[in-house]
């Protein structure tokens, strides 16, 4: 074990696929989160742009909302894109509020509704519009092999996450995420009100469905693609926030100040473009 924990801290000091914030406060967390041990660690997961890749073949962010505007008429893309165009720029300079939140994800799924969506069409290029970044499979693997559990906290669609990991063969101990309920044809008539997650409430604490997971293992490793995702865990020393370097095209928050802004949220940026750094760090527990 103590070899596995000295490796882990030279990996990390020796900046391995990784950008290391405050050195002090980074090692004071990796003491306390691998000399506890796998038995009080989870992993929290943002989906959009963590577990999928960033863009699409034009270019352009993808996202489990991007992906079922696809299937949509051509009227009912361009409300789509007009009500993006109004919320996603409150979003990306973190000055969205519950009421905007609730309206922006409401009026998304009143167009799917209103335009009869249908799962079939979604599910049949979901791998194809969203594939994985690299070390995807790998990280639940070794998550798996050491019975260390992950959650996948998303405010994109819950049906397409379950499909998508199902897909992949990956296995989450839970997904928290807006669940659409599709009639028996296979039509969008709705969602489930009480499972909303949005930009404000995308967080571990107040879940009360991950409060035993939370419970028994008390110790957190967050990664995800954005600095808005940090509140998504604890704030304490038992919470290791990785960020994957692969910022959308409209963050207004990336400048030349990019890097200490993200160190005051986050532990490590990493900046391979894939998983596979945290993966070294999870075989090693
Ligand atoms: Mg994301």
């Amino acid at each position: 074990m103590f070899d596995n924990y000295r490796a882990v801290k030279k990996m990390i000091n020796r900046d391995d696929g990784f950008l290391c914030g405050d050195a002090k406060v980074l090692s004071k967390k990796t003491d306390h989160i691998f000399l506890a041990g796998r038995e009080k660690l989870h992993l929290v997961l943002d989906f959009d742009r963590t577990l999928t890749r960033g863009k699409d073949e034009t270019g352009r962010d993808v996202t489990t909302w991007h992906v079922l505007q696809r299937h949509l008429p051509d009227a009912a893309k361009a409300e789509y894109w007009r009500l993006y165009g109004k919320y996603r720029p409150l979003e990306a300079r973190n000055m969205i509020t519950v009421p905007d939140a609730v309206a922006w994800w409401s009026g998304v799924l009143n167009i799917y509704r209103d335009n009869k969506l249908k799962w079939p069409d979604v599910a049949k290029d979901l791998m194809v519009a969203m594939p994985p970044r690299n070390g995807v499979k790998e990280l639940f693997d070794v998550c798996a092999a050491k019975k260390i559990p992950i959650v996948i906290i998303s405010a994109g669609i819950k049906n397409s996450i379950e499909l998508w990991c199902q897909n992949l063969g990956i296995n989450p101990e839970a997904v928290l995420s807006t669940n659409l309920l599709f009639d028996s044809q296979g039509i969008f008539c709705g969602w489930e009100k009480k499972s909303l997650i949005h930009a404000l409430n995308k967080k571990e604490m107040g879940q009360a469905s991950l409060s035993e997971i939370s419970g028994k293992r008390p110790n957190s490793i967050l990664v995800s693609d954005s600095i808005h995702d940090a509140g998504m865990v604890g704030n304490g020393i038992g919470s290791l926030r990785i960020i994957v370097d692969d910022a959308r095209s409209d963050d207004f928050s990336r400048g030349d100040d990019f890097f200490t802004g993200i160190f005051k949220k986050f532990d490590l940026i990493v900046r391979t473009g894939d998983l596979l750094p945290v993966v070294k760090i999870m075989e090693k527990f």
